[in-house]
This record gives C-alpha cells, structure tokens and sequence, in this order.
C-alpha cells in the first residue's frame, strides 16, 4: 500500500462512532471501501467522549499547539472498530466531551462551534503542510461540509510544498457561518475577510472557505451538483459554485452493503432475499404489532424514517395524512427533529392510533426493521444531497415514493407502462413540491400496490440494484489521481 495514494478524510461523523446522518454513513463507509482498492485512506475526527477507547488509540507525538488562542492538543491514533481503517483523533476535551456533535439537548449550536471545528480543519491542514510530521503525510485531503471548510483556506495560506485538497459536500443548507472576530481566533490572515476569500454577507462562512479554496469540489450526487449552481438549491453560493463548474463533480453515494441488507441483517424479524420474500411479510406482521396496529398483511403500510424537517418533506406528509388515511393504508414514522412536527406526528398517532404508529427518537435497529417491514418508503423530500433511505428501501424490497430531485432522481426510477413493462422501474417519482403532486403518486403507489405481479417485479427490480461503495470509491479513485497528478 506504501506505493499507494495516501488521503486523510476529515470529519465530524464517522459510522458507527457517531452519526447523525448521510455524512457519518459515508464516512464511516467510503475509507474502507477505498482501502480495498489500495488507497492508503484514513480518517480523522475529533476525540468525542469516549473514542479514544473504542479505537484502543494511542498518543501521538507530543502535544500539539495548533491555535495560537488555545492549549495545545494531543493527537492519538488508532483503529477504527472493525479493524479496516487507521484514525485520527484530537483530543480537545473542553471542546469535544460534550452529548451531541453540534448541539445541545435543546436543538440549540454549541456557542463555540467555530472553534470546536476551526481546531478539527486546521490539524487536518496540518497533515498537508510541508515539514509537519505525524509519520505519514497525505498527498490529498478529502473534507466534508462545512466543518472541515477551513482546511482548504489553511493550505492555500501555507508556504512551501503542500497536499491537495477536495471538500465534499454532504448538504449545501449547513454553512457554518460566524461572526468575523473569529477569524483572529481561528489564525486567518486578515487578507483572507473578503468576496475572494472566506467572507459571505460580512460573516466568516467555514462552507464558503471549503468551496473557494479547494482544488476540487464534490457533491454527493451529479444531481444535486447541478442543482446547487441555481438560486433554489445554491444557498447563495449557486454563483461561486457555477464559477467553479470545472472543479465540480457529482458522485453519488453508495450504501454499507454489510450493516444494509435483507439476507443478512440481524435487526430483522426474518431475513429474506429477492429469490424468498416471504420473510417480508414476517417483518411486516411484526413492525405491525410492534406499534399496535392491525397484523393485515394486504393493508399497504407506508414507512418513514428521517430527520423530521422541512428539507425531508414532512409537512407534506402531514398535510395529506387525512387523505390518505381515508383510504386502507397504515402509516408508521420513526424520527426526531423539529419539535412541531414531533408534536404534529404525535397528534396524528392520538387521532389514528388504529392506524398510525410513530416513534420520536433515533433507533438505528428500528430504522432497519421499518425499511423491512414496510411496503412502500415515503421520502417526498424538497431537496436531497443524495438520500440513503431510498436505496435502504429498494435493497428491502420496499419500493420509494420520492421527489425528482438530488440524489432521489439519480437512484430512484419512477414506475411508469414502460419501465414497469421492461422491469427497470424501482419506485415512484414526483415532480413539484407540493402535497397535491405528492399524494397523486402515493395514490398511483397504492394501485400498483394490489397488482401482485407488477409489484413483486417491482420490489424485485429495486432489491438487484447496484448501490454498493465499489463503483463509488473507484470514481473517488479516479478523481484524486488527476488531483495529485496536477498538483
Ligand atoms: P440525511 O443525512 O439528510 O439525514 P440520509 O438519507 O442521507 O439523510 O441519511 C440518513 C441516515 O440516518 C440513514 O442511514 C437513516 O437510516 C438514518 N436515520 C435518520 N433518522 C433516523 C432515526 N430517527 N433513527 C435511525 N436512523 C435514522
């Protein structure tokens, strides 16, 4: 492997450290599957309460003064838990011993955000720097979202030879934007508070630094990479984006094809395969029981499993519920997040508790249980960086109703007389987003749906999908070499 490429992936999140979403799934996915085809990749995140042990790490060097605002910090490295991937990690006790990555129990930012990932993109920018040593030296560092956005801005103000860099981004809505006193905290040149620097409407935007000083930028789908260069999607950086056209590339997310997969799956009730689906209709007695509705098993039972915002779509859903549920259809949510949805969906199970079930909260075996037990996946969401569940929902056999946009358009092909007729149809796709369009193919979902042959072609189509990191990490693969090589 030493003849190999050597890339240090910088995160917040890392599967199954800690995860709140898309970004920790690929993290803690896309390493591994790169080390398997010979890149020396390895990963570094901050020391959250108690990695340290779970990587068996040990110190690394001696303390190491990073910000002229702060103690020094001590590195440690070790091993991710399943043994494939070597990790960083900074251990900065007064910033990162704390219950949650980002927020507080009430939802609210941690205060010190800027310095908790200020810290985390400048000893990732460390790694690049020539005549820093920690004993391997990557040639690139791959960044992801808006908390590892400084690195690049770092590099770019560091003399001498230095690492390339790329910044992924995982959902252009996060940009961690601050107040300008940081940029003295945060060690910025001065020069660098401007339009061709890190400046964004008089903040320091640490996404705005990412996707102006790397060499490259990625999205997480060739969809949403175009939809980012409009006002709709671009968050205000759509015209910086579309300057950049050149460096920027879509390369959809894969799946963890061990921890998401029906054959194999230890969450379930049964495991079941497309050649033997009857273990479906296990699971789906059971997530009936489970929330206390009727075991039916030609009752269509409608799942979600999301964070509960705006982005995802669910005030849509909430706006059809009493539609839908006028008709023969059981609905089951498992989800946190905005806490007047949590308490509409609360409501909603009150008013329907025959036919409604959800659970408030994050519950990883739940989620796997709910992409198996249910028959059709709902994710009407407004915009989607690339989505996870949809593919989760297709490898169970749970066809997704989903919005054409993102990654959700890239993965998901809508059931139309033709796709259906030459078996390349996987779900149902809508357009606007509005709860209309939405409820319309929910509608068209729930027809197919008593149509047994089409909708076991259906589900079956969806299960042979290809969503696995391979064809992902070599695109990764390709694009780092032209990097370095032009560096
Ligand atoms: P996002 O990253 O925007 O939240 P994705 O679909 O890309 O959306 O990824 C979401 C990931 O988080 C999936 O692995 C999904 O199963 C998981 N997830 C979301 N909400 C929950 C929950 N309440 N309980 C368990 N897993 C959840």
């Amino acid at each position: 492997m030493s003849e190999e490429l050597r890339i240090l992936f910088v995160t917040p999140e890392a599967h199954p450290l800690i995860k709140t979403g898309g970004l920790g799934e690929v993290a803690g996915t896309l390493p591994p599957a790169l080390r398997e085809i010979g890149v020396d990749a390895r990963l570094l995140l901050p020391a959250y309460p108690g990695l340290i042990e779970q990587l068996n790490a040990q110190p690394l060097g001696a303390p190491l003064q990073v910000l002229s605002s702060m103690m020094p910090v001590q590195l440690f490295h070790g091993l991710m838990p399943d043994g494939s991937t070597p990790a960083y990690l900074i251990d900065a006790p007064a910033l990162y011993h704390r219950n949650g990555p980002y927020v507080d129990e009430n939802g609210k930012d941690w205060p010190d955000n800027a310095l908790r990932f200020g810290l985390l993109s400048r000893v990732a920018a460390m790694f690049g720097i020539e005549g820093r040593s920690f004993g391997w030296k990557p040639q690139l560092i791959h960044c992801n979202d808006w908390q590892t956005g400084l690195t690049p801005a770092y590099l770019a103000h560091a003399s001498g030879i230095r690492a390339c860099s790329l910044i992924s981004i995982h959902n252009m809505a996060f940009q961690g934007n601050f107040p300008p006193h940081w940029l003295t905290h945060l060690n910025l040149p001065r020069s660098s508070f401007g339009v061709q620097g890190v400046e964004f409407h008089g903040q320091l935007s640490f996404l705005k630094a990412g996707l102006y000083y790397a060499d490259h930028i990625t999205a997480v789908s060739p969809t949403y990479a175009e939809e980012i260069q409009t006002a709709e999607f671009g968050n205000g950086l759509e015209g910086l984006l579309s300057r950049r056209k050149d460096q920027l590339t879509g390369i959809l997310n894969g799946v963890d094809s061990a921890h998401w997969d029906p054959e194999n799956d230890p969450y379930l009730q049964a495991t079941y395969s497309r050649s033997k689906l009857q273990g479906k209709a296990v699971n789906k007695r059971a997530l009936q029981k489970r929330f206390g509705l009727e075991a039916d098993p030609n009752v269509p039972l409608l799942g979600i499993v999301s964070r509960l915002t705006r982005q995802k779509g669910i005030d849509l859903v909430l706006a059809i519920a009493d539609e839908l549920l006028s008709q023969s259809v059981q609905l089951i949510v498992l989800g946190s997040g905005d806490k007047s949805f949590e308490a509409e969906l609360r409501q909603l199970q009150q008013e329907h508790p025959e036919t409604v079930g959800v659970h408030l909260g994050y519950n990883e075996k739940l989620a796997h249980f709910v992409e198996a037990g249910a028959d059709i996946f709902l994710m009407p969401s407004r915009f989607e960086p690339c989505g996870l569940n949809q593919m989760y929902s297709m490898l169970y056999g749970t066809p997704p109703v989903v919005r054409r946009t993102g990654g959700l358009a890239d993965s998901v092909i809508d059931a139309t007389p033709r796709t259906l007729a030459d078996g390349t149809a996987t779900g149902f796709v809508f357009t606007g987003d509005n709860e209309a369009e939405l409820l319309a193919c929910v509608l068209r979902a729930l027809i197919l749906f008593q149509q047994k042959t089409a909708w076991r072609k259906l589900q079956i189509s969806g299960m042979k999908q290809d969503f696995r990191w391979h064809r992902s990490a070599q695109q990764y693969l390709a694009l780092y070499r032209s990097l370095i090589t032009e560096g």
